[in-house]
């Protein structure tokens, strides 16, 4: 059975073995690096399925790291951050981060964000058997004929609200902040356009969503964005 490889790039020892503790009870394979240069070395020789990113490091911010690699590759990046602020976070998820850990995180939730990062990195290699219909739980969506159906009823969406759905779709278990929705949707991000997007966010979901205070399809990132979650 293939065993999947993580990449962490950690330099708290104690945080990398923590991490490393808990691939191995799971049976991942992994590989640590403790800066940015053999982060960058390693992306490359060692091919993981996914990296786990320690925005701090010694040599480079990694941000940079992000960047780089986003330019060879699109392999799903979970950043682990010790940093409150959400501002790191939004720079990292812009710069092409999945995801995001702020420390100290628990067990079940680094390996759960681990385990929606695999996912992804498995659907896009599969994405292309499955032509142009997105199936998500009770959501398809037939991009083809430009529909969306919940338990095969087709629902009415403006072109926004289904621009909007496709765009988590295509992304789905990436979380995808304000200004990169904005660029995509509107072709701008200005912090004042948030609220409107907030308004299409609940209108789209009323459609979607059985309880749309407790929604199943999107999650709210509060200051940062929204995902797509796959059911
Ligand atoms: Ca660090």
């Amino acid at each position: 059975m293939y065993k999947p490889k993580i990449l962490v790039v950690e330099d708290d020892p104690a945080i990398s073995n923590l991490i490393r503790t808990t691939l191995d009870t799971q049976n991942y394979q992994y590989h640590t690096a403790k800066n940015g240069s053999s982060a960058i070395l390693d992306a490359v020789s060692y091919k993981p399925d996914v990296i786990i990113l320690d925005l701090g490091l010694p040599d480079m911010d990694g941000v940079d790291i992000i960047k780089k690699v986003r330019g060879w590759s699109n392999l799903p990046i979970i950043v682990v951050s010790a940093r409150s602020e959400d501002q790191d976070k939004v720079d990292a998820l812009d710069a092409g981060a999945d995801d995001y850990l702020t420390k100290p995180f628990s067990v079940d939730e680094f390996l759960a964000r681990l385990r929606v990062a695999l996912r992804r990195s498995h659907t896009e290699e599969t994405a292309g058997e499955e032509g142009s219909v997105y199936n998500n739980g009770e959501l398809k969506i037939d991009y083809a004929a430009g529909c969306a159906y919940i338990r095969d009823t087709e629902i009415h969406l403006t072109p926004i609200e289904y621009k909007l759905l496709c765009l988590l779709a295509k992304n789905t278990g990436k979380v995808l902040t304000h200004n990169y929705i904005l660029r995509e949707i509107w072709g701008s991000a200005l912090e004042s356009d948030i609220p409107s997007l907030r308004v299409f966010m609940a209108t789209l979901r009323k459609k979607i969503e059985t309880n749309p205070s407790s929604p199943r399809y999107i999650q709210t990132h509060v200051g940062i964005g929204y995902r797509m979650i796959r059911q």
